[in-house]
């Protein structure tokens, strides 16, 4: 997909960013031309040096020459500090700004694209390869105009002390050209293959790291051990690849402009040559020849920094252009009732040919309870994301309060809802900041009433810190239960109109259940609330029981309804409740 996009316009794209330093960057290019000219002026000084001053034995020009020196290094040394560090600053601007831009977006983008990207992929985006744009932005600029005018300086002198000798250059030059050329194409391929390999690499550190358990008890260590052992090899050969290619590019260059100078000896030997040529004519077309070898290194080395700087900007740019969540919404609602009504929902996960729901019609009441029962994989977590719009459907119309939900604003559509799922996310800071978290204005007495109706305050109180403990991160130093708490805590405190559990009690001792369970009816009281439930000793109070199968309504009604059909639910119910009796 990147390697479709052309350089120009990734370049071009790239120029919108230093546009806005532009007063920088012109400084930037002063210093920079600056310290080439005076290398270039330097060099020019041989001849007259040669020539006038030791071959006419008038020393007055080496003198002249004692007083200049150590001020003109001084302004050399001004121009390059003026070079170098405005364009480091750009570039660390210009990084900063894309990591700014790409965290942003992570958070917009719609659930389908974090569904299909590994977020070590995509971490490795806002770290590494926004680093790499950097490379581009000051190194390759720093390399290009500084030793390209220093080119132009060098040449510039040879051709004034004698045009016959530099010609030779303007010979190799197109040759150069077509080498760099060549070069350049394959810097791009792989610089974009260790891109990928690095953002492998990340995800396989980010996936043992987090499922360090697992591969302990799972004994995986063999496993991951090798997968890394791969990619890490693979990341390698890469970026050995780039080294050829680099260091080939760098000695056929090199071998080029030896062939020049070789020439250039010769012809400096024929008889015809050697009448106008004084000492200080050869030795500045020499020097000035030996010279151009470096810069001319380096601005086909800097290529390759450019390009992996191109390849890293379409990495970033991919991202930046996809679509953030349609959001058309135009009303603005404070807070609903909570009615919610399913019509004739059809709905299929991105690129996925069999319906994750078909033709689903519900109703649910202000202030009632819905429970979803049935196999894991039947839609029931599906029907939650629906609601809050993680996805869009391609059939049918969900509505709240009788309002189409895509005609809400997101922001305010999701505030209607607080969602306590079985994977509780908690962030890495204290107890009381994790359950104000999203609440907008913190009041301490509402959060330790809704850490009291919780259960959480039992717990609170037995830790030192108290409310301030750290939690770790995602809540590791705390058990499934307290976490759990923690989460209903927080919407309690959202207090919002609608309440999703998504098998809320599911994985947790019977004192841990009881005591949220317990919050959990406090938290249902006058709010319309959809339970996805696994145990159905948790929903048997619920006003409808809906029995979901392969994304489908297969049976409706109440607890003591359904059980009286002795359908599905029944079925359920007596597989549970005999494995319960064992
Ligand atoms: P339940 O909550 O009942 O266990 P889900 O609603 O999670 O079931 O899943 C319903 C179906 O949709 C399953 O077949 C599952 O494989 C599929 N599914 C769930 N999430 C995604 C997703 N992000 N992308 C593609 N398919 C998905």
């Amino acid at each position: 997909m990147n390697s479709a996009l052309p350089t120009q316009p990734l370049f071009r794209r790239f120029l919108v960013y230093l546009k806005e330093f532009k007063l920088a960057f012109f400084m930037a290019i002063i210093g920079m031309i600056g310290y080439a000219a005076i290398d270039s002026w330097i060099f020019s000084q041989l001849q007259p040096i040669i020539d006038n001053s030791l071959g006419k034995q008038n020393y007055e020009t080496l003198r002249t020459a004692a007083y200049f020196v150590v001020p003109i290094f001084i302004a050399r040394g001004l121009f390059n500090f003026l070079g170098t560090y405005i364009l480091s600053w750009i570039g660390s601007n210009i990084v900063m700004k894309m990591r700014q831009q790409l965290f942003e977006k992570y958070m917009y983008l719609p659930v389908s694209f974090h569904d299909n990207n590994a977020s070590g992929g995509l971490i490795s985006k806002v770290i590494y390869d926004t680093e790499q744009v950097s490379g581009a932005g000051s190194k390759a600029l720093l390399t290009l105009i500084r030793e390209g005018a220093f080119v132009i300086g060098l040449l510039a002198v040879m051709f004034y002390y004698s045009w016959q000798l530099s010609l030779v250059f303007i010979l190799i030059g197109p040759v150069v050209a077509i080498i760099v050329s060549i070069v350049s194409k394959r810097f791009r391929i792989v610089s974009k293959s260790i891109q990928q390999t690095m953002g492998n690499l990340t995800s396989s550190v980010e996936q043992v790291i987090k499922g360090h358990k697992v591969v302990l008890m799972f004994g995986g260590q063999q496993q991951e051990k090798s997968r890394f052992r791969e990619r890490n090899n693979h990341n390698r050969q890469q970026n050995m690849k780039l080294v050829v290619a680099r260091v080939l590019s760098v000695s056929s260059i090199q071998v080029l402009a030896s062939v020049a100078l070789a020439v250039v000896l010769y012809i400096s030997s024929l008889p015809s040559m050697v009448e106008g040529l004084t000492p200080g004519i050869f030795t500045t077309v020499v020097v000035c020849m030996t010279m151009l070898l470096k810069p001319l290194k380096q601005l086909t080395t800097v290529n390759s920094e450019f390009q992996k700087g191109m390849a890293a900007c379409a990495s970033v740019f991919e991202v930046l252009d996809r679509e953030i969540e349609i959001d058309n919404g135009q009303e603005r609602i404070n807070r609903l009732k909570g009615k919610i009504e399913f019509d004739n929902v059809t709905f299929y996960y991105p690129e996925t040919e069999t319906p994750a729901l078909k033709d689903v019609s519900f109703s649910v009441g202000e202030g009632q309870t819905y429970a979803l029962v049935g196999r894991s994989g039947s839609g029931k977590s599906t029907i939650s994301s629906l609601l809050t719009r993680f996805y869009n459907i391609q059939q049918g119309q969900i509505r709240l309060d009788d309002i189409p939900i895509e005609n809400i604003k997101l922001t305010d559509l999701r505030k209607q809802f607080a969602l306590v799922s079985q994977h509780v996310t908690l962030f890495n800071d204290t107890i009381f900041n994790n359950i104000a978290y999203a609440s907008e204005q913190v009041d301490e007495a509402r959060v330790l009433e809704a850490a009291k109706i919780a259960h959480v305050q039992e717990f609170v109180n037995q830790l030192p810190e108290g409310f301030n403990t750290m939690v770790g991160e995602n809540g590791l130093k705390l058990s499934g239960g307290q976490r759990q708490r923690i989460a209903i805590a927080r919407a309690i405190l959202l207090d919002a109109p609608i309440l999703i559990l998504d098998e809320a009690t599911s994985a947790l001792d019977t004192e841990s259940e009881r005591l949220i369970q317990d919050a959990l009816e406090k938290l249902q009281q006058d709010r319309t609330s959809i339970v996805v439930a696994h145990r159905l000793s948790t929903i048997e109070n619920a006003d409808q029981i809906m029995v979901i199968e392969q994304g489908q309504i297969i049976e409706k009604g109440d607890h003591q309804t359904l059980l009286a059909q002795q359908g599905a639910y029944s079925q359920l119910h007596s597989l549970q409740f005999s494995e319960g009796n064992k």
